[in-house]
């Protein structure tokens, strides 16, 4: 018999009060019901979004929001900066080679985090850049950025700021309308803890006139259809009902807790979580710029981190994220975002231990659970 822990960068767990609510009979979407459904998460959403701007809401995976934020702000001839620092990075450099967007690549080592004042250097130079692709926690190195710098810096210029916050979003602070991000997208799965399947993108009125303008093709993204159907609190499509139900519940949670106490208490796990890992004498991926939603970690020389995380996962039931592309095998990551609790962690890392010394990784067993256990009381 196996019982499972989810500790992975999403997926993330779903507290029960929220799982009960999608066993409800389904509702129709074109009824008062949902529109009050509506009206509450659009509220609730702004509130976590910490943003005034109206807050649209899909049907599809983060990266449907992620193509949103491109073909619905830009035009053929405009030109992007795209920071790449992982792999979210790079996708938003895929998508406007989809859309024969022209872009510079800002790349940043794997593991560090973008300077502020290169994003200023290019834009100096580049008076053709509309828009500024940037990633809140890149998931894939357990980076975070500094959004807030970074709207700094673009105070002084036309180009809207753009902010992938999948998994960043109710997990570590980001201040929408006070750092200066014009469209913020993010996900359903990470720290707003329901199943993946929404995606959400907060557009600024900055960022609406530049909608008014783009000639990109559109149809499922049209961000104006969106903004067009929430002003009579209603949705183009049929919207995935029982997400939103779960989302509205999920929300809940969030406002009953209080963003800044979520955002502490994931701080002190992922502290607790660095400090378990390098007592046990493993090194930290990205050890300057760190995120707290997200922790990754090398894996030891002579242990093959694919065989890590999947003894972890089918033996002890365990799920950790392995490393993704160039980092295959090379890193672990431990989320600590959402439903994942303290005790959640000393599972996970006990296991990790006991996975480890089996595989033959001489360290002194307990060091990490107890040093873990001593950060976390
Ligand atoms: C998970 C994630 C994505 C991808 O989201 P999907 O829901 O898989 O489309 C994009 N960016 C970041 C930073 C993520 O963590």
């Amino acid at each position: 018999m196996l019982k499972n822990y989810l500790l992975t960068p999403g997926p993330t767990p779903i507290p029960p009060r929220v799982l009960e609510t999608m066993a409800r009979p389904i509702i129709h979407h074109r009824t008062p019901e949902f529109q009050r459904i509506i009206q509450e998460v659009e509220e609730d959403l702004k509130y976590v979004y910490q943003t005034k701007n109206e807050v649209l809401i899909f049907t599809a995976s983060g990266t449907g929001a992620m193509e949103g934020a491109i073909t619905n702000l830009l035009s053929l001839g405009d030109k992007a900066l795209v920071v790449r620092g992982g792999k979210f990075g790079e996708r938003f450099g895929e998508i406007c080679q989809a859309y024969g967007i022209e872009f510079v690549a800002l790349d940043v080592e794997w593991g560090k985090t973008v300077d502020p004042k290169k994003i200023d250097d290019i834009l100096k130079k580049d008076k053709k850049i509309k828009a500024v692709y940037t990633t809140l926690c890149e998931t894939s190195t357990g980076v975070a950025t500094d959004i807030e710098a970074i709207g700094r810096v673009l105070k002084n210029y036309e180009a809207a700021l753009v902010v992938d916050a999948i998994s960043g979003l109710a997990a570590i602070p980001i201040k929408t309308d006070e750092w200066g991000a014009d469209v913020v997208v993010s996900g359903s799965q990470k720290g707003l803890m329901i199943p993946p399947g929404l995606a959400f993108v907060s557009v600024s009125p900055k960022a609406w006139q530049m909608i008014e303008k783009s000639t990109l093709p559109k149809y499922y993204f049209d961000f104006k259809a969106y903004k067009k159907a929430l002003g009579k609190t209603d949705t183009p499509f049929t919207p995935a009902v029982n997400l939103m139900i779960a989302l509205r519940e999920a929300l809940k949670i969030i406002k009953e807790e209080g963003l800044d106490v979520i955002f502490e208490r994931h701080k002190k796990m992922a502290f607790a979580v660095r400090g378990a890992v390098k007592v046990m004498g493993l090194e930290l991926f990205s050890p300057d710029a760190y995120s707290d939603g997200v922790t990754a970690v090398k894996v030891p020389q002579g242990i093959d981190g694919e065989k890590l995380v999947k003894i972890m996962r089918d033996k002890y039931g365990v799920g950790i994220a392995g490393g993704q592309d160039e980092l295959k095998g090379k890193i672990f990551r431990i989320a600590t975002m959402g439903y994942i609790t303290a005790t959640d962690l000393i599972v996970c890392i006990a296991t990790l231990e006991t996975v480890l010394s089996e595989m033959g990784y001489k360290f002194q067993l307990g060091s990490g659970v107890g040093a873990l256990e001593e950060t976390l009381k």
